[in-house]
């Protein structure tokens, strides 16, 4: 099968044996459409995952399953599914209770990913989408999954709250937020907009950090306000613990929220999503689209694998 690899520090669109002899309880996947997300840029750059010699990456992914192991649950042949990319390890004491995984690893990043005309998952990992819906809604499923985990970050109704970034990942929030009792969220972006007036915002959530972004937040909460690490910025963070400590600020990491939710949100009209996506193009397009990503936050940009690759 065809997979776009990370492999000697370049990315390379290579031939590579099609998984299988699944695990029990794996479902392969006939990758259909995948979306390429900042996680993905940052592989590519080395700047995550690195240590192995060949990576596929790739982990917003729509497919159809295509086999199954005879204890795969939930999931039938011929399902349309994205996946969750945190792939439980099974193993630790977390799995073993139906909790939490306490070490995931990470589609397309720790794992092979969905950049590939296949992809083995755990079945448990599959997120079966709603019939008909558009393939690069499917794809989108998980980054409303992580969209809503801003919801789960303590945050409730009737707040004032800012969005503080710009682009797709900000608008997307923003959207989401108004779908859930947030309809006054007002987005921020300060690099161009006046600074917002001090202490007016019960929660701030970040989309993208930039520099003063982080300072710009504490200014503008209240006491015991609430910043809401959203965008998985991986470089280490200049914050003055004294700023927060005066005022009691908190501090909440949002992940992921529910993907049974996100599927079902990834059909919603309101939420308007084909203005943030791009048209799909083949993966053998790839450099040109990781250097489109590499520019900037645009569009959603995705790579069709069913078409004919030009
Ligand atoms: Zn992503
Ligand atoms: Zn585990």
């Amino acid at each position: 099968m065809r997979a776009l690899v990370r492999e000697a520090g370049v990315l390379r669109l290579v031939e590579v044996e099609t998984p299988r002899a699944l695990a029990d309880d794996e479902v392969l996947l006939r990758i259909e459409l995948a979306g390429l997300c900042r996680t993905d840029c940052q592989v590519a750059e080395g700047r995550l995952g690195g240590g192995v010699t060949r990576r596929i990456l790739g982990h917003e992914v729509a497919g159809v399953v295509v086999d199954r192991g005879p204890a795969a649950m939930g999931v039938e042949v011929g399902a349309r599914v994205s996946v969750d990319p945190r792939i439980r390890c099974g193993a630790c004491e977390a799995c073993l209770l139906g909790q939490d995984c306490l070490a995931p690893r990470f589609l397309g990043v720790d794992v092979d990913g969905g950049f590939a005309d296949y992809l083995r998952v755990p079945a448990a990992s599959a997120v079966v989408a709603p019939l008909g819906l558009d393939l690069r809604a499917v794809a989108y499923i998980e980054p409303i999954a992580a969209t809503l985990a801003i919801l789960e970050a303590g945050i409730r109704r009737g707040e004032r709250g800012a969005i503080f970034g710009r682009g797709r990942i900000a608008a997307l929030a923003a959207r989401i937020l108004a779908l859930h009792g947030f309809p006054a969220i007002l987005l921020h972006d300060p690099r161009q907009d006046p600074p917002l007036a001090p202490g007016s915002l019960d929660f701030a959530v970040e989309a993208g950090i930039e520099e003063g972004t982080l300072a710009a937040m504490v200014r503008a909460l209240r006491p015991r306000g609430r910043i809401v690490l959203k965008s998985r910025a991986i470089e280490a963070l200049a914050l003055e613990p004294m700023a927060l400590i005066r005022r009691e600020l908190r501090i909440a990491a949002a992940y992921y929220g529910s993907f049974a939710a996100a599927a079902d949100l990834a059909g919603d009209p309101r939420l308007d999503l084909e203005p943030l996506w791009a048209e799909p193009r083949p993966l053998s397009a790839f450099a040109e689209v990781f250097a489109e990503a590499a520019r900037g936050e645009g569009r959603k940009l995705f790579f069709s694998l069913v078409e004919a690759d030009a």
